[in-house]
């Protein structure tokens, strides 16, 4: 398919569309200056003639019945130049004085010059010299006749041909004029456009081959094109995101892979070599780490689940108190291990959500509160019930988390300085886990901590959550 160059594209359309304004308006204005002129001309040519005739009355002596012959003469001669050829008769339609008579040269040169001007100019006007007769009279009796003659229905001199020709000459000129400025307007409407979409082209270019810091950085006036170029910018921005967290989840993976394999290979090395006797112990400190791995095998699988499966929630009405009590159930033997309070309390509470997913949260929760509570002290689970949501709050009188780690507890692989003291730490992924399955269900996480105290997480929950 041939494809058009915006810039000419939009200039030679411009152009086109001006080129027809401009045309249509000449030939509008042609034509009705032209009728409106000929009318004009046509009533001036009458009026001459009235007036020729007029003027030649005025020559009649009425006390002893003459003409006063030469100044007729004249009046005929100088009406001759302007087309009109005269014949006055008296009242006995005796001819007094015949333009044709006295030049008959003149006459028919004055004819044929003009009859050959307006066959030519005006072709389709079909005109030719007529006579019109004038009765002459004074005091309501006839003196006279006058014959005048003259091209009809109108005839135009030279000057008027010429005024007609200026008009379209300056017509002409104004649509030149318009038309120029039509190309660069075009031109320079087409650079606005074109500018900016090339800009975005060869930026997408740069990030399709990686370079996800490539960005747009000029601002643009209009609407649509800013729109266009925000959404490429910050297309850029998150797919740099996904690099940037592609590569931390990698360099997280296997560093938290490394320590338990370096362990259980350092261990089993000493064992085989003799060097260390497998004591229960020992294979017990094994175990441990091969437990540690498959815990994050799990996790990380579950994290896989809920963030690359889009999330399909299989939504039922769900009692949060109801569950939260089969969740603490579940605990009882690490509760008891670690000489912990379980407790669920609050409000019965209905919501429609998905209850694998959400058991899943308060399972997290829970196990977090447990992990980083020392011996003895309080896990509790409270459920709020208000009219639009049903609120989960999981409380502990535990370690704590420090105020700078606050925001960063829900990213992937965020683990405090003291949880990685701890040998219960898990890998950092379970609370990102619990974020995901809330946001799925338009829900809303938050958390309130103080160090050395006691941690809260707060889950609210919609009731008219999305379907
Ligand atoms: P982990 O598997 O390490 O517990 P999480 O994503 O569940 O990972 O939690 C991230 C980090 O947030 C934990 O390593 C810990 O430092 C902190 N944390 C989470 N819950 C609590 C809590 N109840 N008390 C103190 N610290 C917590």
């Amino acid at each position: 398919m041939k494809r058009y160059n915006l810039r000419s594209a939009l200039a030679i359309r411009f152009a086109l569309l001006v080129l027809a304004a401009i045309s249509v308006i000449s030939i509008v204005a042609n034509i009705m200056i032209s009728s409106e002129f000929e009318e004009y001309v046509e009533e001036q040519q009458q009026l001459e003639a009235d007036d020729i005739a007029k003027n030649i009355s005025s020559q009649y002596r009425s006390e002893d019945g003459g003409w006063n012959i030469d100044y007729v003469h004249g009046m005929g001669m100088y009406a001759l130049e302007d087309g009109f050829i005269i014949k006055l008769y008296d009242k006995d339609e005796n001819v007094l004085w015949d333009a044709e008579h006295h030049d008959m040269t003149l006459c028919h040169e004055v004819m044929q010059s003009i009859t050959i001007l307006m066959q030519e100019d005006r072709p389709n006007l079909d005109g030719e010299f007529v006579t019109h007769r004038y009765n002459l009279e004074q005091s309501g009796a006839i003196i006279g006749y006058l014959d005048i003659s003259y091209y009809s229905p109108y005839y135009m001199n030279e000057n008027a041909f010429q005024f007609i020709t200026a008009l379209n000459r300056i017509l002409a000129a104004v649509g030149g004029v318009s038309l120029i400025g039509a190309v660069i307007m075009g031109v320079l409407l087409a650079n606005s456009i074109v500018k900016p979409i090339s800009k975005v082209v060869e930026i997408t270019r740069k990030i399709s081959d990686g370079d996800y810091d490539a960005r747009f950085k000029e601002s643009i006036r209009t609407k649509e094109l800013h729109e266009l170029v925000h959404a490429v910018n910050q297309m850029a921005e998150s797919l740099a995101e996904q690099e940037a967290l592609r590569k931390q989840l990698t360099s997280d993976v296997t560093h938290e892979l490394r320590t338990p394999v370096a362990n259980i290979s350092s261990y089993m090395e000493m064992m085989i070599d003799g060097i260390m006797d497998p004591t229960p112990e020992r294979l017990q400190s094994c175990y441990d780490e091969l437990q540690r791995l498959s815990g994050l095998i799990s996790d990380l699988e579950r994290l896989h689940q809920v963030e690359n499966e889009n999330l399909v929630l299989d939504k039922s009405d769900v009692d949060l108190r109801e569950l939260s009590q089969t969740v603490m159930g579940n605990f009882e033997s690490q509760l008891w291990e670690k000489h912990l309070d379980g407790q669920v309390i609050g409000d019965t509470s209905i919501v429609f959500v998905d209850v694998g997913r959400i058991q899943q949260v308060i399972t997290n929760l829970v196990s977090n509160a447990i992990k980083y509570s020392n011996d003895s002290g309080v896990v509790r689970v409270v459920i709020e019930d208000t009219k639009d949501s049903g609120v989960i709050h999981v409380e502990d009188s535990g370690i704590g988390i420090p105020q700078e780690d606050l925001k960063r507890i829900f990213e992937r692989f965020y683990r405090t300085d003291k949880s990685r003291n701890r040998k219960t730490g898990g890998a950092g992924i379970g609370l990102t886990i619990v974020k995901t399955i809330v946001q799925a269900h338009d829900g809303k996480i938050s958390v309130e901590s103080e160090e050395g105290k006691g941690s809260r997480f707060t889950i609210i929950l919609p009731k008219a959550g999305s379907m």
